[in-house]
């Protein structure tokens, strides 16, 4: 159908999906190349060492100290009150009013929101039923900007397919049917694609739906959403997530050349525009004021679960960077600001808005820090950087974190919402953290305060504050 109306989020969409297909690259750093630098080996070495006491102090102070357990404390207190915090929704705005107030509470130097206009997808209700070879309920949810079924239910037989190859070489199967991808996992990167163009892939022959694996290592019989974009040529089809019990469970039938019918009703559809926020705040420099130390997270989360780790976590540890630095009297040289990013699961749209609205100042953006692939126990940061001299700096600042064992840097980047930071010449960093199980929970109701650990936000919360500290506290921002 030609009347998107949603003209701007488009090319914004498919660049997301397009993202998130890419499987980050990052190496382990070889700290042999910082000897050959001279400036660096005189004057920052000893600039740092002189914060060495700062960041011990910070550490103290967050892990065994009075702020010890609290980061899990808030972030249970948020949670637990507003739970999911969907992008469009009211909920979510309540939840950014309830962070400035709690940000001001805290006295950081400057609270304040951004607008940023979104999108509106609404999921309704929706059910999904095997009505052939037996009657099984499945477990679904629709993907984010999927179109419904029109008040009706949508009946048809089902094509199990592994891979996009094999789709296209069973194209003249597919028409009037549901397609099922079936495919092996083997990394979210990989198998991310499936999500986020099932549904045009299989609408170009014909179908009527897509019934997709959820992009998961592992299952109790749950549904992970997230979003997928239609093709700008493709007839726009439903497109749900099924869970992996059930998609194995197509595959095995399908296998024995049994017949399986499906019976879809969804009432997703768009409704128009809203209004959301991005939420800042900040420790205002004390002699280079305009130049910034950013860490950040999402605010906004998927409608399922409570958004804890996806990504209350990884905003939470980003505002109590703040928090602690103030409460601890520290005077970082640069200004250091926290960004709760809205919009983030539909489409990166507070971050996109935010590097185009700020790009005069990105020249004067130290580091771009994004917590957003979990909280679990930390290990270190990356950095994007391609500087020697700037990776000799984080290197030697992770040094300090040796005492909570996270002091591994990798160069490269994860990113998502600071991509567009990074895609302007900001060089950007990621919290690194043992987060194997991520994607156990990612993107479904699984996602709630009992994944999150109050010493591993501890730690979390150390790692944050002292790298956006001692970064912010050099007598120079990192060169690029
Ligand atoms: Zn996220």
């Amino acid at each position: 159908m030609a009347n998107w109306p949603y003209g701007p989020f488009i090319i914004l969409v498919t660049i997301q999906v397009f993202y998130v297909d890419l499987v980050p690259k990052t190496t382990t750093f070889d700290p042999i190349i910082c000897e050959s630098l001279p400036k660096f080996n005189t004057e920052i070495r000893q600039q740092i060492a002189n914060i060495s006491a700062d960041i011990q102090k910070i550490i103290d102070y967050v892990v065994n100290g009075p702020d010890s357990g609290l980061t899990y404390k808030e972030l249970a207190l948020f949670v637990d009150q507003f739970g999911s915090r969907f992008t469009g929704t009211a909920n979510l705005e309540s939840a950014i009013d309830y962070m400035v107030d709690r940000l001001k509470r805290d006295k950081h130097d400057k609270v304040y929101t951004e607008n940023v206009t979104v999108p509106v997808w609404i999921r309704g209700k929706e059910w999904a039923q095997m009505v052939s070879p037996r009657n099984k309920p499945l477990n679904i949810l629709s993907l984010g900007y999927s179109v419904g079924t029109n008040g009706s239910v949508l009946t048809g037989d089902v094509i199990v397919v592994k891979t996009f190859d094999e789709l296209k070489s069973r194209s003249e199967e597919v028409r009037g049917k549901f397609v099922v991808y079936n495919y092996d996992f083997k990394s979210y990167g990989e198998s991310v694609k499936y999500r986020g163009q099932g549904a045009s892939q299989a609408a170009q022959y014909g179908a009527i739906g897509a019934l997709i694996r959820s992009v998961t290592p592992f299952s109790i019989n749950s549904p992970h959403t997230g979003m997928q974009s239609y093709a700008n040529n493709v007839r726009k089809i439903p497109a749900v997530s099924i869970t992996v019990e059930d998609a194995e469970l197509f595959g095995r039938l399908a296998a024995s050349g049994i017949n399986i019918t499906v019976s879809i009703s969804m009432e997703a559809r768009m409704d128009g525009e809203a209004v959301s926020r991005n939420t800042v705040s900040e420790i205002t420099g004390s002699s280079k004021l305009d130049e910034v130390v950013l860490v950040s997270g999402h605010l906004d989360s998927w409608d399922v679960g409570q958004g804890a780790m996806d990504d209350g976590g990884g905003a939470f540890i980003s505002w109590r960077a703040l928090s602690v630095i103030k409460k601890l009297g520290l005077k970082p040289k640069r200004t250091v600001r926290s960004v709760l990013w809205t919009g983030e699961e539909m489409g990166l749209i507070g971050a996109q808005q935010y590097a185009q609205q700020h790009i005069n100042e990105l020249s004067k953006m130290s580091i771009a820090m994004e917590s957003d692939i979990g909280t679990f126990t930390p290990t270190g940061i990356t950095y994007s950087g391609q500087n020697t001299t700037a990776q000799c700096i984080v290197n030697e600042l992770l040094k300090l974190l040796k005492p909570i064992n996270a002091s591994q840097l990798r160069i490269g980047s994860e990113g998502s919402d600071i991509d567009y930071l990074m895609d302007k010449g900001v060089p950007g960093s990621s919290l690194d953290n043992r987060n194997d199980r991520y994607f156990y929970f990612h993107h479904s109701a699984g996602d709630t305060m009992t994944v999150e650990n109050r010493r591993d936000l501890d730690l979390c919360t150390a790692v944050w504050a002292a790298t956006a500290y001692g970064l912010a506290a050099i007598d120079d921002q990192l060169p690029r």
